[in-house]
């Protein structure tokens, strides 16, 4: 089992006290601290190799260039993407939604077509196919959930039609915790000739992800959730989809040449990076994704698994403790939305702030699921590697003082 102790000392943000308590950060899922690693690519970057990419053939523009090709074959092995051409840098999961939604969706939708998408969406992931399918005529389908907050598969059949064009789900919900089969849904999408697009902004981080095993169309992740800074994130997509598709927007980078009316492309990846791209983020996200592959995929999901194992029951066993999704701990990774029948959940999460442990309240970007589960808002409870079985304790402790508090 990994170390989380040592790992934590990686993270200098996390030796602190916020409100005289030593901070306890499980917003995680929102997104996720830095370690030293990181921040030292950023200011290696900037203090020895700043300069423009592609084009210099200065040292220093070499050099750039060089580390931002690497990040992207990083990026690559990350996924299992078959060639780089295939791994874009966008600035995150919902730049990389939008693009395919944008060049994909309004170019291949018509009115009837449908685009299925499931109750436990992100707005990412929800608001991009509303635009699309209001501009194209296209409407948006949802997947129902079990009782239990699974993706009901069932339903998933009877969604996936003739009508499909697009299947959007989410890989790992961010506020049920679970992982949805992707393999599965990609394989009935093709089944009728449609796409298959994940969010993987809640998957990447914490899980092996194979796009070529999951075999999906399309797969998009942040950076700023697995280690790396925020404006970084990518968009895979399979190249003979990205040969047929248009850029998102134009300018310097991605044109081969430029005429007085008209200018053609260059190749993939760069025919969809118009403009300065994020170097240095791009080079740390490189960083983020050494750090946490060096830890290994596989050891981050076990003890993830084996965390909400341990914390689960506890939660559980407070009175008026409700969480969402689904109940067994096997069920679910280590995002836990829950309330307490006698305390709002920012109250909740302000009392839980002054114990110095940070947890989030909200809908979690999510209003439709929050609708469909019948609740306004909730707390919620997000954890990564860093996260020891002590903090799991405190952080039931807190609960628990915060219910007595109110009570
Ligand atoms: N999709 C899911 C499942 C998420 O959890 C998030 C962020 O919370 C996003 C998409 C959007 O990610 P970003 O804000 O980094 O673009």
């Amino acid at each position: 089992m990994l170390n989380a102790a040592a790992l934590k000392k990686e993270f200098p943000i996390l030796d602190q006290s916020v409100n005289d308590e030593p901070l306890i950060y499980l917003d995680n899922a929102a997104t996720t601290q830095k370690p030293k690693a990181v921040l030292e690519s950023l200011t290696t970057y900037y203090q020895l190799n700043n300069a423009n990419v592609h084009r210099g053939v200065h040292t220093l523009a070499e050099r750039a260039t060089h580390d931002y090709e690497a990040a992207r074959e990083k990026v690559r092995a990350f996924i299992n993407a078959k060639e780089t051409a295939e791994t874009l840098f966008t600035r995150g999961t919902t730049t990389s939604l939008n693009w395919i939604a944008r060049s994909y969706g309004l170019a291949n939708l018509q009115p009837g077509d449908e685009i299925v998408i499931s109750y436990m969406e992100h707005h990412s992931n929800i608001v991009p196919w509303q635009e699309v399918a209001k501009q194209t005529g296209a409407s948006l389908v949802y997947i129902e959930l079990t009782h239990d907050g699974l993706l009901d598969m069932a339903d998933a059949k009877q969604k996936i039609t003739n009508k499909t064009k697009i299947v959007s789900i989410a890989h790992v919900s961010n506020v049920l915790g679970v992982t949805n089969p992707i393999k599965e849904l990609a394989e009935m999408a093709h089944a009728v000739g449609a796409v298959m697009v994940a969010d993987g902004a809640q998957a990447a981080p914490h899980m092996p992800v194979d796009v070529q095993a999951l075999d999906v169309d399309f797969y998009a992740f942040s950076g700023h959730k697995l280690c790396g800074p925020t404006g970084i994130g990518v968009l895979y997509g399979k190249r003979a989809l990205l040969e047929k598709m248009e850029p998102v927007e134009y300018g310097g980078e991605m044109i081969d040449f430029v005429y007085d009316q008209e200018s053609t492309w260059t190749e993939l990846p760069w025919k969809f990076e118009a403009g300065t791209p994020n170097i240095a983020g791009a080079i740390a996200l490189g960083a983020a994704i050494d750090f946490i592959t060096a830890i290994g995929m596989d050891e981050i999901h076990a003890y993830e698994e084996a965390l909400t194992k341990y914390v689960m029951p506890k939660l559980q066993a407070i009175d008026g403790l409700k969480i969402y999704g689904p109940q067994k701990a096997s069920d679910r990774g280590a995002v836990i939305s829950f309330n307490l029948d006698s305390v709002h959940p920012h109250d909740l999460a302000t009392a839980m702030d002054m114990q110095g442990v940070a947890v989030r309240a909200g809908h979690h970007c999510a209003q439709p699921l929050l609708r469909y589960l019948d609740v306004q808002s909730t707390a919620r409870a997000s954890f990564y590697f860093y996260n020891t079985f002590e903090e799991a304790d405190q952080f039931v402790a807190a609960v628990i003082a915060a219910k007595e508090f109110f009570e």
